[in-house]
């Protein structure tokens, strides 16, 4: 048996001159040096007792160490579980208690905070810093001897991911080793990715779009990474020149937009603009465009399924859709147990070598999301068009039900963003005495713009059925968003629940 992710992404790094990571302070570390990190982390992480099925926690910054510890951990055929480096120790309590890690790495400002959290879950807390140093780095130096990758079988676990919490508590998906490589083969395939690409990475590296599509795409490659701590417009633009490609959220694309710098000059060179994890308003998608001359490739995915469509890398990218299933990847969108016709909407479900094994210990929760012939529910409602390409309408869990018709928040938060004055929008239900639940609007005026809800309303009376206008509406500065860009539209339905009563 051998360990084919490990062997994909980290073995060919041996002896390889080129760059792999290309820092903003001018430090560049090659193939080979990653490579000695990452058997540094090893060495250190079995000095501390993992053994193949460990899972390790790491809640620190973004770093050249922390991408070697994913490495490390793939090389030892442990369980890679990074966590957002914003939470809490009592959110993190939550996750050391279900994970049951064996090491828990953070930050040394973090350490006093965590260790209760780390010990009350059993899990040995190991300092390492932003910069790379702290207690698991003196062990890399430490430790010696040759890291010899531990043999991993395709179903093997290589991650749990914790999904982003958007509509609930955050599930650990269970990913194997074979998830995780066929999903990086297909995308370094279908969007042309080869040895001499230099990906801009600004994203987190805690959530799959980051870790997974964004890192082990290079690392199969061959290529290399402008690793960013985080994004930072000026700084984007700074590194752009030397990019070929870059992966983000929607708010990388509209924060980019509002710079002057970013001309058809400055990025007249890319080969490809990748966005996902939220929807891109086509909008957006249609200002890059106009502005850079590159029409912004739109996929969507998700922690438990990696990356299930794209946009074509030739061919149209069509504005709002997120494109046609990948190869490999079954899709289907169903209504009441059978597949929709086009145009209509339904809930989507995907299967394929991409899915992942279940939610860790939530036998239940699985068994109602991912069926026993391995059609996943996704829990997003979509359609295809005459065309085939699939949109996102939303989520179920967003849906709003008045007086016993459906209606699709995104339909009205499109007509709302066209009225002048609207920067976005989001439409959400509210309990309501008469129609169970009321169609609600959350308004963001654009910069300079004064916004009265009453006038937005009226604008757009004709454009929709009655029942899909909202019956209020409220102008605030900023929609609540996560991470990863991503509405939190809980959050603003706890605000608003009581407007109506
Ligand atoms: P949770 O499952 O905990 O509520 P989450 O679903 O936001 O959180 P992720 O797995 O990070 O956690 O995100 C996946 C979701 O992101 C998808 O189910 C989909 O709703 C959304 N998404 C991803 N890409 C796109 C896209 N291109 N367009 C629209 N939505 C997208
Ligand atoms: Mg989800």
């Amino acid at each position: 048996m051998a360990n084919h992710l490990f062997d994909a992404l980290f073995a060919p790094l041996a002896g390889r001159g080129g760059d792999l990571l290309i820092l903003p302070d001018g430090r560049r570390l090659n193939g080979a040096a990653f490579l000695d990190l990452v058997a540094g982390m090893a060495r250190a992480m079995q000095a501390l007792g993992v053994v193949k099925g460990d899972r390790v926690a790491v809640q620190v910054s973004k770093s050249p160490e922390a991408l070697a510890c994913y490495g490390a951990a793939v090389a030892l055929g442990a369980v890679f579980l990074p966590l957002n480096t914003a939470y809490t120790p009592a959110e993190v309590a939550y996750f050391l208690g279900d994970a049951r890690p064996r090491l828990f790495l953070c930050d040394g400002a973090k350490a006093v905070a965590m260790a209760p959290v780390a010990a009350q879950a059993g899990a040995r807390l190991v300092v390492l810093n932003a910069d790379g140093t702290g207690e698991l780095a003196d062990l890399a130096t430490a430790a010696t001897g040759d890291i010899r990758a531990e043999p991993c079988a395709p179903g093997d676990l290589a991650a749990i991911l914790y999904t982003s919490g958007t509509t609930g508590r955050s599930k650990g998906a269970m990913l194997t080793h074979a998830n995780l490589l066929s999903n990086a083969e297909v995308l370094v395939r279908e969007w042309r990715f080869t040895p001499d690409d230099v990906l801009l990475h600004a994203l987190p590296i805690f959530h799959t779009h980051g870790l997974f599509v964004a890192s082990n795409v290079a690392l199969l490659s061959g290529g290399a990474m402008i690793w960013l701590p985080g994004f930072d417009a000026g700084a984007v633009l700074r590194m752009l020149p030397a990019a070929t490609v870059m992966m983000g959220v929607p708010t990388f694309y509209t924060r980019l937009l509002e710079e002057p710098g970013l001309t058809r000059d400055l990025v007249g060179h890319m080969r490809l603009f990748v966005s996902g994890s939220a929807p891109l308003l086509a909008e957006t998608h249609e200002a890059w465009a106009a502005r850079t001359g590159h029409r912004i490739l739109e996929r969507y995915g998700m922690t438990e399924t990696n990356m299930n469509t794209s946009n074509p890398y030739e061919g149209e990218r069509r504005a709002g859709t997120v494109g046609f299933p990948l190869p490999g990847v079954e899709l289907r969108i169903l209504a009441e147990g059978r597949d929709v016709p086009v145009g209509e909407v339904g809930m989507i479900e995907v299967r394929g070598p991409n899915v992942f094994a279940g939610y860790w210990q939530m036998p239940e929760k699985t068994a109602e999301e991912l069926r026993a012939d391995g059609w996943f529910i996704t829990g997003d409602l979509g359609m295809r068009d005459g065309d085939g390409y699939v949109h996102i309408v939303g989520r179920a869990k967003d849906l709003v039900i008045t007086g016993g018709y459906n209606v699709y928040p995104k339909e009205v938060e499109l007509v709302l963003d066209e009225v002048p004055g609207v920067a976005e929008s989001a439409v959400i239900g509210v309990p309501h005495p008469d129609f169970g639940e009321a169609v609600f609007a959350v308004l963001v005026a654009r910069k300079g713009a004064g916004l009265e809800a009453e006038a937005v309303l009226a604008a757009i009376a004709d454009r929709l059925a009655r029942f899909k206008q909202p019956k209020a509406a409220v102008v605030v500065d900023s929609l609540p968003r996560n991470t990863m860009g991503k509405v939190q539209k809980n959050l603003l339905r706890d605000s608003y629940r009581g407007w109506f009563r």
